[in-house]
């Protein structure tokens, strides 16, 4: 990687003036600097188990499931199709009622929805509260998510 990158430098530095090079290297060394920096913040303010349920509810609000985005196909949204874009302009037939039975991801195997050691309703799996009856679940980020 380091390699192509100094080539593609002496290539472009053959070919554009130095004075311009050297601004388009700091354009770049900017951009990379910039990045670090927001990656650096953004760790900062969402720990990241904080990040991950993020991640999570957004992925649940969207039927997508959340590990692999796979769409969560339950009740009225059987026989759909829908993506991260399209889910929003979908029509559900029916009421579109929530959740009543525990389901889990066919593609990637993850448990979406599971029954409530508290109240025995079926609440998200990944989500750190029960929707009936509140109870708290310790959501456990595993190591191989990054
Ligand atoms: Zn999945
Ligand atoms: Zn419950």
């Amino acid at each position: 990687m380091l390699v192509t990158l100094i080539k593609v430098g002496l290539v472009m530095h053959e070919y554009f003036p130095s004075k311009y090079f050297k601004y388009i290297l700091i354009g770049a060394l900017l951009v990379v600097v910039g990045k670090m920096l927001i990656h650096f913040i953004r760790g900062i303010a969402f720990p990241k188990t904080e990040w991950l349920i993020n991640q999570y509810r957004e992925a649940y609000e969207r039927f997508l499931c959340p590990i692999c985005e796979y769409p969560i196909r339950t009740g009225p949204r059987k026989y759909l199709f829908w993506t991260r874009r399209s889910v929003t302009k979908l029509k559900v037939p029916g009421d579109g009622s929530s959740q009543e039975e525990s389901y889990t991801c066919p593609a990637c195997g993850t448990g979406l929805f599971d029954k409530c050691s508290g109240c025995q309703s079926i609440r998200h799996a990944l989500l750190p509260h029960c929707a009936h009856c509140g109870k708290k679940n310790e959501i456990e980020v595993s190591p191989s998510q990054s």
